[in-house]
């Protein structure tokens, strides 16, 4: 089968109460490793590659791989997305590469020119066969203007969501209710959150659009561990507890990405081989080591989080 886009994989995951998940890969290897963990659990995927992803791994070869994997080994549906395009022409230049999905990222800019610069992404996008997710945070800009008393504060804000899809017509919408990038998401004493209450009121305003999650890393405690058991000096890091994704991929949101955990599951896997072999130096050997943890992470969250599993032939 040939890329797809998430249209079909969002309506489905929508109607089924699971959610694709967006793996952030930094090589060709860990993208061949999220790819088997998805044939293997015959899950529907994304694949999510990030600016400085794109730069390092050249687009024209992400593509091409893609296709070779696609002929020869892999059967489930996948999808090859930009993850926080923050330019126009980076998103374009997306899209010629032969990526299925753009993210446009102009959530740092005010309402006007998000919706501006996503609009020009999607006519774009559109005419091309490639869907599109914008963001709508309200974390830009709330140092000039906090306001303690408006329970929105930090979150995307009800109110603006159905003018934003409208206006924009993307096909599909990152919010912020509590999730945050990176591994340190909350300090230790700190309960991690989700703001469920503003999801469902997000929900309300846009029945049946399929809704976004970033940042959200779980940071499992079995892959820090093996990170600092084998020579690793990670410090705790918490963050977001696998049930609330779960619940989550039961209401509107049908992705949710994941970076941070495939970055410490494969440094961890890679330590824990140069560790209990030190006299090799057969680089396979190491690079497997990373593999195989990454492999395993990522089938148990299409299992056990995302719900995905066997969902390829819906
Ligand atoms: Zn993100």
């Amino acid at each position: 089968m040939p890329l797809v886009t998430t249209k079909e994989m969002f309506e489905k995951a929508y109607k089924g109460g699971y959610a694709i998940g967006a793996f952030n890969v930094d090589n060709i290897d860990l993208m061949k490793a999220v790819l088997r963990a998805a044939e293997a659990k015959k899950s529907p995927v994304i694949i999510a590659i990030s600016s400085g992803a794109l730069q390092f791994m050249g687009g024209e070869i992400i593509r091409k791989t893609l296709d070779v994997m696609l002929k020869t080994e892999i059967t489930v549906p996948v999808a090859l997305h930009l993850d926080h395009g923050k330019s126009v022409e980076l998103c374009k230049q997306c899209v010629d590469f032969g990526f299925t999905s753009v993210m446009i990222d102009a959530s740092a800019y005010d309402f006007e020119k998000n919706i501006e610069m996503t609009k020009e992404v999607v006519e774009y996008a559109h005419a091309h066969g490639v869907v599109v997710e914008s963001e709508l945070g309200a974390i830009a800009g709330v140092e000039e203007d906090v306001n303690v008393d408006d329970k929105y504060a930090n979150y995307t804000h009800p109110a603006d969501v159905f003018e934003f899809v409208k206006r924009t017509n993307i096909d599909s919408l990152a919010i912020a209710i509590g999730t945050l990038h990176g591994a340190f998401k909350f300090k230790p004493g700190q309960k991690p959150q989700l703001r469920f209450d503003i999801l469902e009121e997000i929900e309300k305003e846009l029945p049946g659009f399929p809704l976004v999650l970033h940042g959200a890393s779980s940071v499992p405690r079995k892959y820090l561990d093996i990170l600092n058991q084998y020579g690793g000096a990670m410090e705790e890091a918490i963050g977001i507890p696998e049930p609330m994704l779960r619940d989550a991929a039961r209401h509107a949101v049908c992705k949710i990405n994941v970076g941070t955990d495939i970055r410490v599951a494969y440094v961890g896997g890679v330590r824990k081989a140069l560790v209990e072999k030190p006299e090799t130096f057969d680089a396979r050997y190491v690079i497997v080591g990373g593999l195989n943890q990454v492999q395993e992470l990522v089938e148990d969250k299409l299992e056990n989080v995302f719900a995905s599993a066997g969902h390829a032939n819906d």
